[in-house]
């Protein structure tokens, strides 16, 4: 069964057609495979397939991915982070999606100074106001920014959202919308050190509506991987 070669295909061909009818630059968006749950195997056949971006939301479950495959994976952090498990991150993942308050930016900025690095973030917003969801509320963003801008090992690149689960997509495109309207708005403060040039949004149900609206990053784990079962061992 090759059902990811052709999940992977179909994936892309949308991106391809809903970044062209935005009028945007194909190279513009990157397609993260959101491999949680799948095993080791399943990502070295999207691995094989071209995917070099992988995305994953348990710190150990990354971390043992990591040590199994290729060196020159680029692995997201997508998942809700919790501060004692950001040392084993660190050097290893390209992109942390999901901070979403000082505190966490601080302990990303300490574990990314004893390493000497600069860890590379977004804040992860909650556009939709949905209760459950992790995130900053827009309200809060500024302020959040002016203070992680101070941090000298931790870099924000961008903003996250993770939209509500609907079904039909077009529900979501008024929260893509306003994610980019908020980067906008926080660019036009022109506050020190901070520049909000990627938005990570948009998933299985919902990636071309994402991508009509400017997304960086789309994150996609069934559209490529099909079903999760929380219940097989890794
Ligand atoms: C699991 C997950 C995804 C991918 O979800 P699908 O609906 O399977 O595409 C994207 N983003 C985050 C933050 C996730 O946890």
């Amino acid at each position: 069964m090759d059902s990811i070669r052709d999940n992977l295909q179909k994936v892309k061909d949308n991106i391809e057609k809903n970044v062209r009818k935005a009028g945007r630059d194909p190279e513009s968006v990157t397609l993260i495979a959101v491999s949680k749950t799948h095993p080791a195997s399943d990502v070295m056949k999207a691995y094989e397939l071209g995917v070099r971006d992988f995305g994953e939301n348990k710190v150990q479950e990354l971390m043992d991915k990591y040590d199994k495959l290729p060196k020159d994976i680029r692995w997201h952090m997508i998942g809700h982070l919790q501060k004692n498990k950001v040392k084993y991150l660190i050097g290893k993942v390209c992109l942390i999606h999901s901070v979403d308050s000082f505190e966490l930016a601080k302990v990303i900025d300490k574990e990314s100074a004893k390493n000497g690095l600069v860890t590379d973030i977004l804040i992860e917003v909650n556009v939709s106001g949905e209760e459950s969801k992790f995130g900053v509320a827009p309200g809060d963003l500024c302020n959040l920014l002016k203070e992680i801008s101070l941090l000298p090992n931790v870099r924000v690149k961008g903003l996250m959202t993770v939209a509500p689960y609907v079904e039909d997509a077009e529900q979501n495109r008024q929260h893509f919308v306003a994610l980019r309207q908020l980067a906008i708005d926080i660019n036009s403060q022109n506050i020190d050190n901070i520049y909000i040039e990627m938005l990570s949004m948009g998933m299985s149900g919902d990636y071309e509506v994402a991508v009509q609206e400017g997304a960086r990053f789309v994150r996609v784990g069934t559209g490529i991987f099909g079903a999760r079962n929380y219940n097989i061992s890794l």
